[in-house]
């Protein structure tokens, strides 16, 4: 790996896909970049099994070994890589200074790539059964559940957008719900109250995972909040869909965000209201959020850098 310098023309921050795109087309336009692959190298990716709607493994591939091959790439046309969080950026004055650990790196184009991270309960089970049976995207595993029985955790909008379209291939989906209503919009609910194969468990939390990565997931353990009746609802797949929290907060007061905390960027560009600090990835973006995407617009970060550097001297 080649030695970390104070100052570089590039710095990553994040190393999804959306980071490691960036960092491909960054080094292939001889920037020589330096990404920052936070807490979690590879991304979200990291914690699933099989990808399968990523364009060009027509047998799928495993989440961690896609994200190693994106890594590998980005590295061959001289990326450099620090696997370290970072604690604090200033923005005020270009080059920008990020600080890492002890070091504080300079650059004179940032691009932020540092994600979502979709809110799960924190059981050992779940993150045992994750890719297994357990899931936080309906878009990329609804496919695994054809004719099957699953459930769906939560009660806002996209737990009930989930649960529709997840009514797509499995035979029945029970939305397991805290309260004894939804929190989604009217017309969100509607639409979910009146599909018939959706079913629901109101008041209702999960405790637990049943099964084995092996075998999979058998039931989950729900407990009714109401009564502290505890007993398994048996399903091959269960959706967890109470939220996403975007990885903001060292830009927060400094970059704009809208009311969730997603970074805002440019309509049709990467661009944040900073001139040299560029947004790619779910962490601007709360309506795809698919690795597709967020390479997509990794790859439009350092197409912007690019003009912007070329601008800029
Ligand atoms: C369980 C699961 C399964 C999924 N399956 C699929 C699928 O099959 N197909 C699909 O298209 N999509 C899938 N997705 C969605 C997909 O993973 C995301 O859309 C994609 O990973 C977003 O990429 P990203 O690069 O924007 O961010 P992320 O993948 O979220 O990466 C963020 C990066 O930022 C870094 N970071 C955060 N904070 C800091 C910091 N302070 N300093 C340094 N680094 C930091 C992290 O370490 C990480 O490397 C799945 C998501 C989950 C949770």
């Amino acid at each position: 790996m080649a030695d970390i310098q104070d100052h570089y023309r590039v710095v990553i921050i994040g190393s999804g896909p959306a980071g490691l795109t960036a960092a491909l087309y960054a080094a292939r336009a001889n920037f020589a970049p330096l990404v920052i692959e936070g807490v979690q190298p590879g991304g979200q990716l990291t914690i699933t099994t099989d990808v399968e709607n990523y364009p060009g493994f027509p047998e799928g591939i495993m989440g961690p070994d896609m994200m190693d091959k994106f890594r590998e790439q980005a590295e061959r046309f001289g990326t450099s890589y620090i696997t370290d969080e970072v604690s604090s950026v200033d923005l005020n004055e270009r080059p920008f200074t990020i600080k890492v650990g002890k070091r504080s790196i300079k650059a004179d184009a940032l691009i932020i790539a540092t994600g979502a991270t979709a809110k799960l309960l924190g059981l050992e089970s779940e993150k045992l059964l994750m890719g297994h049976g357990v899931s936080a995207c309906a878009t990329c595993d609804g496919w695994f559940f054809r004719g099957k029985e699953i459930a769906v955790m939560g009660g806002g909008d996209s737990a009930c957008e989930e649960a529709n379209y997840l009514t797509k291939f499995a035979t029945k989906v029970t939305l397991i719900h805290r309260r004894g209503e939804l929190r989604a919009s009217k017309i969100m609910q509607h639409r979910v109250e009146s599909n018939p194969k959706v079913e629901f468990l109101w008041h209702h939390t999960i405790e637990d995972f049943v099964g084995a990565p092996e075998t999979g997931l058998e039931a989950v353990r729900v407990k009714n909040v109401q009564t502290g009746e505890v007993y398994d609802l048996k399903v091959a797949g269960v959706f967890m869909a109470i939220g996403h929290k975007p990885n903001t907060e060292l830009f927060m007061g400094v970059l704009d965000t809208d009311e969730t905390g997603y970074l805002i960027t440019e309509p049709g560009s990467t661009r944040t209201k900073i001139p040299g600090v560029f947004a790619c990835g779910d962490v601007q973006d709360h309506i795809y959020r698919q690795a597709v995407t967020a390479a997509g617009s990794g790859c439009m970060a350092a197409i912007d850098v690019e003009r912007f550097l070329g601008e800029a001297e």
